[in-house]
């Protein structure tokens, strides 16, 4: 009975040390894609700071040069809010567009539509985006 108790001992004593050492293994590879994910952020807040600043710019120039008002501004992005179908404050569904050609629903990431084999199937740059 005794060394049923030893070998039970042991068992649980190897049980204990696998499982530290997978929650170890799994907490590092945690921590890593933290990493990369707080990483991709910045990228991404960067993104948004520079282009921020283009919109500005871009903004300032047209408003100088063709003596528009922050309230031409406010009706342009109502309308292009308009655009997606939904009055959201932003544009979405962005991988659905329509083929210029026979005008159906065509995904993005395909480089002619699938329908009628159209190339340049985009109609604005901004379908590209
Ligand atoms: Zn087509």
């Amino acid at each position: 009975m005794v060394m049923l108790e030893f070998f039970w001992e042991i068992f649980q004593t190897k049980y204990i040390y696998d499982t530290k050492t997978d929650m170890r293994t799994r907490a590092r590879e945690v921590e890593s894609k933290t990493l990369d994910t707080k990483r991709d952020i910045r990228e991404l807040e960067e993104k948004i700071d520079k282009l921020s600043l283009v919109c500005r710019a871009l903004w300032t120039y047209v408003q100088e040069n063709h003596s528009l008002s922050e309230e031409d501004l406010m009706e342009k992005i109502k309308e292009v809010d308009l655009m997606d179908g939904t009055a959201d404050g932003k544009l979405t569904n962005r991988n659905v567009l329509k083929c210029k050609s026979c005008k159906r629903v065509v995904n993005k990431r395909h480089n002619k539509c699938i329908y009628c084999g159209s190339e340049g199937k985009f109609e604005s740059i901004f379908e590209t985006l």
